[in-house]
């Protein structure tokens, strides 16, 4: 296909997001307004579901429990390219107790992909093109309130812990053939004129509880007579310090437990019940395999060397995230050409850098090619109290205008339609290595 009509494609599509610009201001505000944690989103998807039918839109609701898709399917069958955004919030802690809150973005991914919709239908577009294009609201990206939703899985409600595992177990991305979405970035004060990264890996993890039980007794007359199971805990968050030492860097291992339950009700008492929780962040599979089974030797060890009881729960996070190669090659060109075009100046964006952070995106990159744009404009930190949007041009309009740019360049260059003929194999071997660790 001739690049200049497909330039003219991307122009017409650029036109309509910018004048759509105080429009996607104004739902930006209104997201990030209702936060609700995953699964929970059922003001998100209604808030969704209104501005589609407001745009006559039609779409499949309740996937995943709140899940939303649409579909626009070009002139003729051809290559299908999914625009992915997740909309669940996290917990933060405010006045005593945990309130949700946008503290990821996931509201701003939520704009962007309405812009995005809005766009595609106000111009027609795919009425001239091949392939089809999906845009999928996903619910529950963050790993949290673990033990409620593995209680929403022993009921039969969700298949997995997160919405895209559900929704790979359940067959929703098995005809996608490449997954592009985008994520805001945290704040770089090194690099203030940065907008954008491409093909930034993340790692994987490992969630893990250890329930150590002891005996209580009285703390003053006979403490001998107990066992103390948060000295467990704590002989345990020592050990992993020095075990963390004889990892090298590379395996990028990030370990961060928090004392979950127990460590004591009375304070003349000898606690008998404490549990750790931990990620187990690291580069890749074989690293997560090792380390999680040193740890398991020390949390053992501990517990053996105080006479504790001590049991051992781990549990499949994410998988790590490798972009695929083929696509961050095509989003590079796009976001070279999009700087270029709004004078953002040298160093605005960066290629292929690496994350400590964790997403489900992984899990979809075993199966499909996937490509997660990431974007500047917001202060604050990522997953704290202090995140707010300040380049709201940036955040819900560029990011809008490359994935469009990058999802033409797929739709129309048959040269750059990458596949993973395997892709049966590849979930088949996902559901089983991977996400059934989540049932024992
Ligand atoms: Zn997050
Ligand atoms: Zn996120």
């Amino acid at each position: 296909m001739d690049q200049a009509y497909i330039n003219g494609l991307w122009e017409k599509i650029k036109a309509s997001i910018r004048t759509f610009r105080e429009e996607a201001f104004r739902l930006g505000s209104y997201f990030f307004s209702i936060p609700e944690t995953g699964f929970h989103e059922e003001m998100t998807a209604r808030g969704i579901c209104d501005c589609l039918e407001k745009w006559q839109i039609p779409c499949e609701k309740n996937l995943a429990l709140h899940g939303v898709r649409c579909s626009f399917a070009g002139r003729e069958e051809g290559y299908h390219v999914v625009i992915i955004a997740d909309i669940d919030a996290l917990l933060i802690q405010k006045d005593g107790k945990p309130t949700a809150f946008h503290s990821c973005g996931h509201s701003i991914q939520t704009v962007v992909l309405l812009n995005m919709i809005h766009a595609f239908a106000e111009t027609k577009i795919m009425e001239q093109i091949p392939g089809r294009i999906s845009f999928f609201f996903i619910p529950a990206e963050e790993f949290i309130e673990i033990e409620e939703r593995k209680k929403m899985k022993a009921a039969g409600l969700i298949r997995a812990i997160s919405g895209k595992q559900h929704l790979i177990a359940e067959g929703y991305f098995d005809d996608a053939d490449a997954v592009l979405s985008c994520h805001v970035m945290n704040p770089d004060p090194r690099r203030p004129r940065l907008f954008f990264d491409v093909g930034t890996s993340l790692t994987g993890f490992l969630h893990k509880r250890i329930e150590f039980r002891g005996k209580d007794a009285h703390t003053g007359v006979a403490p001998h007579l107990g066992r103390n199971a948060l000295h467990g805990a704590s002989l345990s968050l020592n050990a992993i310090q020095m075990l963390k030492d004889t990892f090298p860097p590379e395996a990028e291992l990030k370990l961060y437990p928090i004392l979950s339950e127990g460590g004591g009700t009375s304070v003349n008492t000898i606690p008998s019940h404490a549990v750790l929780e931990t990620y187990l962040r690291a580069r890749d599979r074989k690293s997560l395999a090792e380390i999680s089974g040193k740890l398991d030797v020390l949390f053992e060890s501990c517990a053996r060397a105080l006479e504790l009881g001590c049991s051992i729960t781990t549990m499949p996070g994410y998988l790590p995230f490798i972009q695929d190669p083929a696509l961050v090659k095509l989003a590079a060109e796009r976001v070279e050409e999009l700087c270029g075009e709004l004078s953002l100046g040298e160093n605005a964006w960066v290629l292929n850098e690496t994350s400590g952070a964790s997403g489900d995106h992984g899990d979809l990159s075993a199966i499909v090619p996937v490509l997660q744009l990431g974007f500047t404009g917001i202060t604050g930190r990522v997953h704290s109290d202090e995140f707010s949007i300040s380049d709201p041009v940036n955040a819900y309009e560029n990011s809008a205008l490359l994935l469009s740019g990058i999802a033409l360049d797929l739709l129309l260059r048959p040269e750059k339609q990458i596949r993973y003929p395997d892709r049966e194999q590849r979930k088949q071997a996902y559901l089983h290595d991977w996400l059934a660790g989540q049932d024992s």
